[in-house]
């Protein structure tokens, strides 16, 4: 089959009215459903809304990190649910307020630490 003027302006308007594809594929009949959704990606028409829910906000992941957020790890690295914090970091440094205040901790607080762990 071809794409008449007619069947694209079908497409269009049943794409706008957030009909899946597959839908519309039956409705205009004679296409495959990835046939619509290619068509429909042509024609610019992606940017309805999509029926795939969002994930809810649970910080960052590594891929959406950038210099300016805190790569504190948050969770367990084999959970799914493991994220950085993501909060605003302090200038220079790749930790928020709260968590350069747990990894830069008091020289002499650590030296202790130190100690502790030598004579183990
Ligand atoms: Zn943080």
């Amino acid at each position: 089959m071809s794409w008449t003027d007619e069947r694209v302006e079908l497409l269009k308007s049943m794409w706008s009215q957030g009909m899946s594809a597959s839908e519309i594929a039956d409705a205009l009949g004679d296409i495959s459903r990835n046939a619509v959704i290619g068509k429909a990606h042509r024609l610019g028409l992606s940017g309805r809304p999509s029926p795939i829910k969002k994930k809810p906000n649970r910080g960052a992941t590594i891929l959406a990190l950038t210099e300016r957020m805190c790569k504190w790890p948050v969770g367990d690295p084999r959970h799914q649910d493991f994220h950085f914090c993501g909060k605003t970091a302090m200038a220079g440094m790749p930790y928020c307020a709260e968590h350069a205040a747990i990894a830069y901790q008091p020289a002499s607080k650590k030296r202790a630490d130190d100690r502790k762990v030598g004579a183990a």
